[in-house]
């Protein structure tokens, strides 16, 4: 679309905050957009950020017309190391100095949306900001544009963390077990659940008042936009609606649309191509040994095991988990990064493995230890994996259930444990192995979960076919088409837009 053309329709101001699982749904929303109708979308993000969002488009995406504008910050500003402009790579004691440092992007925001408002001689539409911007809320307020919450979570999980955080309920009991303001009574929460620093947060401490103040500046916006999908999470849905009394759109799933098609028509390879870029990140061995790997094994019997962008496992736990992966016999493709206690990107030591783990697996061909970074995409939609251990990121759910492949759980921080709950409880497809990086894990335990949820039949059958009715549901949400024979996610697109134009009318628009 001609670019000037767009820009008098209306401009929407995307701010993403700086971590990874948050960039890329940013980004893939703002595709979304551009596609699906005539505004001019602005994303918004610190330099490096920015270089990271480039890196991940194809040449496809030159036309997408997406306009990114640097946000000046310079981390040693703010006591982070130099160049530190995301929570990758940044251990858990300084990540709290990065979310804090994120407040010194108001000035330039208000500057970047003047400046618009100045040029085209009306504000934006809209401004579309992370769930940890709170600050943006006023900003877009004062300067006469409307302010809508984007949570890159589900509903559920995001609905979870928002209250824990805002009435802190496990501190007015002592009991293991607590509700959760905006969660019936049924659906009770467990301390083991949350992560340390919320678990002994003080109403005082610096993460407390971070996530406090900015979640709470949220409440006020004029909406939330959420990854996710009306039909899989309908209880979420209903919850978050009901708590946050504001206008709830489920525009999800945002993933690459190949991830969405029925079948691909494209050989694995060829696909590999075309996907590697989405995470812009450069791969622990070729895509092209993964497939090979897969490709060697029957269908839905490979496990596959992540801990998504930033996650790694105790040393203990590393080699509980190795020990219970090989005595059940069953394939596996496993990512893995050094553990906790040493530099995650640093060169990784066998013995933090059984020894001669590595070459045995390999060997009999039953594993393969990619390191660091794997194409996560790539692997989830091959045929031969059957099951995903997953730290129960967003992002990797979404991904999984698309390609109807189920979860063993291991929530690490954020809102993953109540991803996990969501799955378990009310969705079926998922077995929580362990919650955190303190629990304990024994190897019999491994290989007894491992061996239900990657068996045809009983429960980790039941848990796919589950897996595969979602994945439908999810692909039907997208389904393009004209007024009422579109999918959901694709109507809410069409009402968040009638919101933000103003309009009460139930009509579509012709753009769209
Ligand atoms: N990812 C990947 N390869 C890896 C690990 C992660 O491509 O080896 C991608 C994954 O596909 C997902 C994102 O990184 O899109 C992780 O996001 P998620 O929300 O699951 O977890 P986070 O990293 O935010 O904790």
């Amino acid at each position: 679309m001609d670019d000037s053309k767009s820009q008098s329709h209306g401009h929407i101001v995307m701010l993403p905050f700086m971590a990874h699982g948050h960039l890329i749904p940013f980004l893939a929303l703002a595709r979304r957009i551009r596609r699906q109708t005539p505004f001019a979308v602005t994303l918004a993000a610190t330099p490096l950020n920015l270089w990271y969002l480039r890196s991940t488009m194809s040449p496809d995406d030159d036309d997408s017309g997406i306009r990114f504008h640097e946000l000046p910050f310079r981390s040693s500003d703010h006591g982070l190391p130099s160049d530190t402009e995301n929570t990758e790579n940044l251990p858990l004691s300084q990540i709290g100095m990065l979310f804090r440092s994120s407040v010194s992007l108001a000035t330039p925001v208000e500057r970047l949306i003047s400046d618009i408002t100045a040029e085209e001689g009306r504000p934006p539409l809209c401004v579309i900001s992370d769930v940890l911007f709170g600050w943006s809320v006023d900003i877009a307020r004062r300067l006469g544009t409307k302010s809508i919450t984007f949570t890159t979570g589900g509903a559920y999980g995001t609905l979870a963390y928002v209250s824990i955080w805002v009435h802190l309920p496990h501190r007015s009991t002592d009991t293991e077990e607590f509700s959760v303001p905006g969660f019936p009574e049924r659906c009770r929460f467990h301390r083991s659940q949350l992560h340390r620093f919320i678990r002994e947060v003080e109403p005082t401490d610096e993460w407390s008042k971070f996530f406090q103040v900015q979640i709470k500046l949220t409440l006020a916006s004029d909406g939330w936009l959420c990854n996710s999908v009306e039909e899989i999470e309908p209880l979420g849905f209903d919850l978050s609606r009901k708590y946050l009394k504001l206008p709830v759109w489920a525009i999800g799933p945002l993933i690459p649309p190949r991830m969405l098609r029925k079948s691909s028509p494209i050989s694995p390879n060829s696909r590999s191509k075309s996907l590697q870029k989405h995470t812009g990140k450069a791969f622990g061995v070729s895509p092209e040994k993964c497939l090979d790997f897969l490709s060697s094994h029957s269908p839905n019997s490979v496990l596959y095991i992540s801990f998504g962008s930033q996650n790694t496992i105790s040393p203990s736990q590393m080699m509980q988990l190795a020990i219970g992966l090989e005595s059940s016999g069953k394939p596996f493709l496993w990512v893995i990064r050094p553990p906790l206690g040493f530099d995650t990107k640093g060169e990784f030591r066998p013995e933090w493995l059984p020894l001669g783990f590595e070459d045995r697996v390999t060997g009999s061909n039953q594993g393969l230890l990619v390191r660091n970074w794997a194409p996560q995409l790539d692997i989830l939609s091959h045929g031969s994996t059957g099951a995903f251990l997953s730290h129960c990121g967003w992002n990797s759910i979404m991904e999984s259930l698309s390609q109807g492949v189920p979860i063993l759980g291991w929530p690490m921080a954020a809102e993953q444990a109540h991803n996990a709950k969501m799955m378990v409880e009310e969705m079926g497809m998922c077995i929580e192995l362990a919650c955190g990086v303190e629990s304990r894990i024994e190897a019999e335990e491994v290989k007894r979960v491992i061996e239900m949820v990657m068996e045809e039949e009983g429960e980790g059958g039941e848990m796919r076919k589950r897996a595969n009715a979602v994945m439908g549901q999810m692909r039907e949400a997208v389904k393009e088409g004209s007024d009422d024979d579109k999918g959901s996610s694709l109507k809410a697109l069409d009402d968040f837009v009638r919101t933000i134009l103003g309009d009460s009318t139930n009509r579509t628009f012709s753009f769209l």
